[in-house]
């Protein structure tokens, strides 16, 4: 798995769930298709009247959530910045022709009331639950930066083996201290509940 796969997934769920934030810091919603997708870009479709576009230029954070029948979760946190007026249309056009029903929307010409956000810079977490072990990996595109997160284990480890026995997943091997394997870990936080030593910390 990679970032531009992850994409490539994206586009075959078409709908995406984009989390915005609010002008009043509340957390906002909406499923969003009208979207291009480059091997390492995503640009999409709104009208500069709507309250998205006031969130996208007064915070600009979004999230990003796909999710696909075999189970695979897919989501992007990054900043979407408005496209500059000189490639505006050239995007516009090509979102159109890739998804004909947004004429119904916005026939001819007036398309082009609308503008274009970018997303270049951005962390993807894939975590796939159809597999066994469980499977996730974070990537980035352009000068995305990845937040870790999960359960890891420190020094303080005195090697009883209980978070290794409470493991759902059997993601931590033994060893001096033990060790997470990120890849697949549910981050259910069963480990630092057992664990004697208090040496599992919540990254
Ligand atoms: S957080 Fe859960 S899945 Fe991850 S290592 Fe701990 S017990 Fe296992
Ligand atoms: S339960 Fe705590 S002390 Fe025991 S092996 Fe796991 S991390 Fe180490």
């Amino acid at each position: 798995m990679d970032a531009k796969t992850c994409l490539e997934k994206y586009k075959r769920i078409s709908v995406l769930n984009f989390a915005t934030v609010g002008m009043d810091g509340s957390p906002q919603v909406r499923c969003i298709s009208a979207i291009h997708y480059e091997d390492n870009a995503m640009y999409f479709f709104t009208a500069p009247g709507k309250t998205f576009y006031d969130e996208l230029i007064f915070d600009g954070r979004v999230q990003i959530l796909g999710y696909t029948k075999f189970k695979e979760m897919i989501r992007t946190s990054a900043v979407a910045k408005l496209v500059d007026e000189s490639e505006r249309k050239k995007w516009i056009d090509i979102i159109f022709d890739e998804q004909p029903y947004l004429a119904n929307l916005y026939a001819g010409e007036k398309r082009y009331i609308g503008v274009i956000f970018e997303i270049k810079d951005a962390e993807i977490e894939y975590f796939n639950l159809g597999v066994n072990p469980i499977f996730r990996e974070l990537y980035t595109i352009g000068n995305g930066k990845i937040n870790s997160r999960g359960y890891e284990i420190s020094e303080k480890c005195i090697g009883c083996g209980q978070c290794s026995e409470a493991c759902p997943q059997h993601a931590i091997d033994s060893g001096n201290p033990y060790v997470i394997n990120q890849t697949h870990c549910l981050h259910c936080g069963a480990c630092a509940k057992v664990c004697p030593a208090n040496a599992v910390i919540k990254i």
